[in-house]
């Protein structure tokens, strides 16, 4: 089943009163690859988290396919949903093969997870999706942490596809990979979710990649939304609206608290 991503009116509060999000009002359908552009500390990162519970917005309302996130909603939410991680959040000394099949830890039985005795029909997912994703039989048994980086993210973006999620969540995805790689692992991301209808909301902070490979930039400024529409559509006072930093939080601290930090 495809899922859209609604945010409506989504604001966050953080206790010591930074504003990550300001009345954040917009609908990912179903299928889009939506890029979210910003500087760091624009608020991307709390959005994404937004939608699978991670953190709880401090006003407004995240649905998911018609269904409010909430505590009622969230474990079978969660299932529908995956994430990628910027540092590919792999176990290092587990095979790749195990790191694949955590993506479907959700769905078994405890016993199963203890002894490994996983179903047959699954093991061959992960055969399956190893070969999508461009790795070879020699990398089900090799460690993960001996593996390059874009192949580790590799094996992240097999691992979200575990159980076929409607929405695939990607947090500064490519951050931590060289330009060529990035691109082969976004490309990836775009075509796997293409071929299954996996809505995905990625954020980005690099411009030339969310050029190639978004349907659609949203892009945030200290947590509002300053841009929202097709990447080709992004005119220069935009590129540099997104990329100027606020000083209002430097503004914030006192002088004397900014020398000593
Ligand atoms: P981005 O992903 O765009 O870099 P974030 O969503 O991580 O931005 O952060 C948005 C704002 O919220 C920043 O000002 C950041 O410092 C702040 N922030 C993030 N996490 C916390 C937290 N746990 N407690 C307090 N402030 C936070």
């Amino acid at each position: 089943m495809v899922m859209d991503i609604r945010f409506d009116a989504v604001s966050k509060i953080w206790p010591d009163g930074t504003r990550a999000l300001d009345d954040v009002s917009f609908t990912v359908p179903a299928g889009q690859f939506c890029v979210l552009l910003g500087h760091s500390g624009a608020g991307k990162s709390t959005l994404l988290r937004c939608v699978n519970g991670l953190e709880t917005s401090t006003g407004g309302a995240v649905q998911v396919g018609g269904q409010s996130v909430g505590p009622a909603s969230l474990r079978a939410l969660r299932r529908r949903i995956a994430m990628v991680h910027q540092h590919f959040a792999l176990v290092p000394r587990a095979s790749g093969a195990a790191n694949v099949m955590a993506g479907a830890v959700a769905s078994l039985p405890l016993w199963r997870v203890l002894t490994g005795l996983y179903p047959t029909p699954l093991k061959h997912r992960v055969c399956e999706l190893l070969q999508a994703v461009g790795l070879e039989e020699a990398h089900l048994v090799r460690r993960a942490e001996r593996l390059s980086g874009g192949q580790q993210q590799r094996l992240g973006l097999a691992r979200a596809f575990m159980l076929d999620p409607a929405i695939i969540l990607a947090d500064e995805p490519v951050a931590s990979l060289d330009p060529a790689i990035s691109h082969d692992v976004l490309s990836l991301l775009r075509s796997q979710a293409r071929g299954r209808g996996t809505t995905v909301l990625c954020s980005l902070h690099q411009l030339d990649l969310a050029r190639a490979f978004a349907d659609r930039v949203v892009a945030l400024h200290s947590g509002r939304i300053i841009f929202d529409g097709p990447p080709e559509t992004l005119k220069g006072s935009d590129i540099s609206n997104i990329y100027t930093k606020s000083d209002a939080s430097e503004a914030a601290v006192p002088l004397r608290l900014r020398f000593a930090i």
